[in-house]
């Protein structure tokens, strides 16, 4: 279907559209050549697992369900437990949107320009699955580009699920969903930091990932192991040696008034005012930056 022929949730109404009227979901990189809908970008990855936002819309999840695709085309990725998905999860009424418009969830061509299966009929249902909570953002070797690293999402507690094999067949649930749908409330400094996220580019021209991105590594971040070997983030090793300026209280009041980056501003203010009740993974993250003796540095290195 086409993006004007379904109604858009609400909490997507702030996303920029295209030329063709598709929203700029959250997880697309932008700049000046534009959007580019069919590639997944590690940066912007990244900082939806730091600040714990729907792939699609890019607001928190707060306590909905985190939803995936677990199988498509007949491929089942129920090896997710141990694997971890490689695409940041949605809400529930994002999902069903996508569904309705992306071409690639919603037409029975392949996805992503896979020459294989382009002009086949999809005949297999999409299963998606939603979870209470994420517990692991991991970096794996690309199982497509050998030498590079992506992030991975796992997830705990799969407590919903639906299936479909046309968009057509999620019809009343989506209208159930949309009638439903509660407002997401944030709090301004994330409200700031979600709109420069999606903003169609930065003061420089260029994806607002890559400064959104920064700040994410000096929240917590860069402690993850191996993540400066994940595809796009080399660029980060500055932050990683920086990033124990930002676990304490004390310091993160200075940064929310004095970092001359607007973003790392913002994300310090995020932290003050989330205190102790950081996402699951971010909380992981920053407690191996507490605990750890290494220097920062080393960890970027590749350990497997
Ligand atoms: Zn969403």
């Amino acid at each position: 279907m086409k993006p004007g022929e379904v109604q858009l949730p609400r909490r997507m109404a702030h996303l920029t559209r295209d030329e063709r009227g598709y929203p700029m979901i959250a997880t697309v990189g932008r700049g000046p050549k534009g959007v580019d809908f069919g590639a997944i970008n590690e940066r912007r990855k990244l900082a939806l697992a730091v600040f714990d936002w729907c792939a699609v819309c890019g607001m928190p999840f707060g306590d909905e369900l985190r939803w995936q695709v677990l199988s498509f085309f007949g491929e089942e990725f129920d090896r997710h437990d141990e694997m971890g998905f490689g695409e940041a999860p949605v809400h529930e009424i994002c999902a069903v949107y996508a569904a309705h418009v992306c071409p690639h969830l919603s037409s029975p061509n392949a996805r992503l320009g896979d020459e294989h299966r382009a002009g086949q009929r999809r005949e297999q249902t999409i299963r998606v699955g939603g979870f209470r909570r994420t517990t692991r953002v991991d970096v794996h070797p690309s199982p497509i580009q050998p030498g590079v690293s992506t992030l991975t999402f796992g997830h705990a507690d799969e407590v919903d699920h639906f299936a479909y094999a046309r968009p057509e067949e999620l019809g009343a649930r989506y209208h159930q969903l949309l009638r439903n749908e509660q407002d997401i409330v944030v709090k301004p400094s994330e409200a700031k930091l979600i709109a420069l996220f999606n903003s169609v580019a930065d003061e420089n021209n260029e994806d607002p990932a890559g400064v959104v991105a920064g700040a994410a590594m000096y929240a917590g971040a860069a402690y993850a192991p191996g993540i400066l070997s994940v595809q796009g983030l080399s660029e980060y090793a500055g932050h990683a040696d920086n990033a124990r300026l930002f676990l304490d209280r004390e310091s993160l009041r200075s940064w929310a008034i004095e970092a001359p980056d607007p973003s790392t501003r913002l994300m310090a203010r995020w932290l003050i005012a989330r205190n102790d009740n950081v996402p699951e993974v971010l909380a992981g993250w920053r407690k191996i930056g507490r605990t750890s003796p290494l220097p920062s540095k080393s960890r970027g290195r590749r350990t497997r």
